[in-house]
């Protein structure tokens, strides 16, 4: 028989969802993939059983359902300081994943460069290789995770068609100060790039820190694709709804993609998340006080058990520093953290480009009880895994 197609061979699976499983397989309270274990806001759910009786069952406009267009419009644009045209400038994927997918396609040609920083979330290097895109790695340098200016120009320098950027960043907590993203957006003119934004934490930042938007500076909606999603703001990562925002004549494109990719997101879903679209600023006031508090407990957490561990300015990861234990694969660590240990995280080197092996990624999107049961484990860590 023939040999199936190249694209697949240059990955492996997702070790953020192997994780999952693997965590499930032993019992682990698991801290590796980033969900939620507590339930949405009550009104989607009562709305949700509404739609379940009276519909909509059927496709909704490949683009997304014009009231869900309509009511996102509305909260991005008082967000992102424009009017967003809910009928010419968004298109509604099944999650921030496809999202992501549908704006590299929608940009990229086999062969082009992207920008990747690293470490990095790791589907972009999965979107990379499906889209046909190289990626130029520039690394966001521990413990701060800053960039060097001078690196990035040089990544310019290759002429990349664009940068994708995570603000706030999945693993490292990184939020882009202005002054960052200003040499960003210098440089994406300069070298004439898109870029595309992954902003599903947006509403997740803590104090002192501000998330702003990349689309939101001087001349720069023009070339951003911002995408994002509802699953961490609403606590719906099951509910696959994510969506771009672009000017209309990347729209164009990108709604094409979307339609043959997957011709839209779940209508019922779609119908019964509005009422959370349309919350005021004291549902996102008190998203952000739960997850100020669940980080307070968890770095405390960590720190009383000895683990160095980084300081998230936003979204809900911590890398914590393994290397004292001696191990030499970070997955094997992870594995034996696991099956020994009772917690389920990710190995490090699934988000870096570099030769990186000393970290693990845990999560703390979790209730109180469960992370008082991961930590009470994590005590046992140095006497179960000191090599
Ligand atoms: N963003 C989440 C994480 O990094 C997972 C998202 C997903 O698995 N689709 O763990």
């Amino acid at each position: 028989m023939q040999r199936l197609s190249d694209r697949t061979a240059g990955f492996t699976d997702s070790v953020i969802r192997r994780m999952t499983r693997i965590s499930d397989e032993y019992g682990a309270v698991n801290l590796s993939q980033g969900f939620p274990d507590f339930d949405p806001p009550q009104a989607i759910l009562d709305r949700l059983a509404e739609v379940a009786r009276q519909g909509p069952h059927q496709y909704s406009i490949t683009w997304g359902a014009q009231n869900f267009r309509e009511a996102l419009a509305e909260k991005q644009s008082r967000l992102m300081g424009r009017n967003i045209d809910p009928n010419a400038e968004i298109v509604v994927t099944c999650g921030g994943t496809e999202a992501m997918m549908a704006a590299m396609m929608t940009v990229v040609n086999p062969g082009d460069k992207v920008i990747v920083f690293s470490p990095f979330y790791e589907n972009y290097g999965a979107d990379a290789i499906l889209s046909g895109a190289q990626p130029v790695y520039v690394p966001l340098v521990p413990p701060e995770y800053g960039f060097d200016p001078d690196v990035l120009e040089a990544a310019f320098q290759q002429r990349p068609k664009a940068l994708i950027l995570c603000n706030p960043s999945n693993p490292c907590g990184k939020v882009f100060t202005r002054a960052e993203l200003q040499i960003i957006a210098d440089l994406a003119e300069k070298y004439d790039a898109y870029v595309i934004t992954d902003e599903v934490y947006e509403h997740i930042v803590y104090e002192p820190y501000e998330h702003i938007y990349f689309a939101s500076l001087p001349r720069m909606f023009e070339r951003t694709l911002s995408t994002s999603s509802l699953s961490k703001t609403y606590s719906i990562t099951g509910w696959r709804l994510g969506y771009v925002i672009a000017p209309p004549n990347i729209i164009d494109g990108t709604r094409k993609v979307h339609d043959f990719l997957t011709v839209g997101a779940a209508a019922p879903l779609q119908e019964a998340v509005v009422p959370g679209l349309r919350f005021g600023e004291e549902y996102y006031r008190n998203l952000q006080q739960t997850y100020t508090q669940k980080r307070a407990l968890f770095l405390r957490g960590l720190r009383d058990i000895g683990l160095p561990h980084t300081e998230p300015q936003g979204a809900y990861y911590v890398m914590v520093d393994v290397s004292a234990f001696g191990y030499q694969s970070d997955l094997a660590f992870c594995e034996d953290l696991a099956r020994r240990v009772g917690v389920g995280a990710v190995p490090g080197s699934s988000f870096f480009h570099e030769p990186e092996n000393r970290y693990i990624r845990l999560h703390f999107a979790k209730r109180e009880e469960t992370l008082n049961e991961a930590l009470n484990r994590l005590e046992h860590i140095y006497r179960k895994l000191r090599a």
